[in-house]
């Protein structure tokens, strides 16, 4: 029997690594949908609207919040980023697991209204990594940088809500151990009910 694909959220500090994350996990598999944002924050060299995220105004996503086009939005640093409803409920109905890469106000939303979702946190191996790869990054300055590792420091005070930390030292082994864990969550009892429900109906008729 068919199962509607599952929400996994995953976060971590800006710079943890997790856009290169994502992109070579939906290479390597098919049955995942990463879900695009909405944000009004500018675009960065080499993005494209309706890719990366969509590039809107504060305007058009305050009316987003309005019509209730967003399952959850947020305030992350000086801008808005939120979740669109049609596009996640389309790909869960044709059976993807989909990934919203989002911070972890937006988490807690999601976790608050689905309980079933699976929360991952990506962390670098060390701080000081952290900071490397941001400035190595090149494309935010340096104040923003501090903005950034000022606001991971806040955040780090929440993983414990999170059900799992993967730790992204090594590409192709951080890529398997996310999958092996989305798989996972699959089987958890909550997500096979149907299953388990149907079971017990065949075993008392034997
Ligand atoms: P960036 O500006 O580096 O692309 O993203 C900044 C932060 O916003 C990241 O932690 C990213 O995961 C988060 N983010 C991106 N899209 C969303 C969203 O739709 N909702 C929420 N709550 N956070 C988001």
């Amino acid at each position: 029997m068919s199962q509607q694909g599952i929400l996994v959220v995953i976060s971590g500090f800006s710079g943890a690594g997790k856009g290169t994350l994502m992109k070579a996990l939906l290479e390597k598999y098919e049955n995942y949908a990463l879900s695009v944002s909405a944000t009004t924050r500018q675009p960065r060299p080499g993005e494209v609207d309706g890719r990366e995220y969509f590039f809107v105004s504060r305007d058009y996503f305050k009316s987003m919040v309005e019509n209730d086009a967003l399952i959850e939005y947020a305030q992350y640093v000086d801008n808005f980023y939120g979740t669109p409803k049609d596009y996640v409920e389309k790909k869960r109905m044709e059976g993807k697991d989909v990934i919203l890469e989002i911070e972890i106000q937006g988490a807690l939303k999601i976790k608050k209204k689905f309980p079933d979702t699976l929360l991952l946190f990506v962390m670098p191996p060390s701080a000081k990594e952290l900071k490397k790869r941001l400035v190595n990054r090149g494309t935010e300055s340096l104040d923003v940088i501090d903005a950034r590792l000022k606001r991971a420091s806040e955040e780090a005070v929440g993983i414990e809500a999170y059900d799992y930390i993967v730790i992204n030292d090594e590409i192709d082994t951080c890529v398997e151990e996310l999958h092996r864990l989305i798989q996972a969550q699959h089987n958890k009892t909550s997500n096979r009910l149907d299953f388990i429900n149907e079971m017990r109906e065949e075993l008392t008729q034997l």
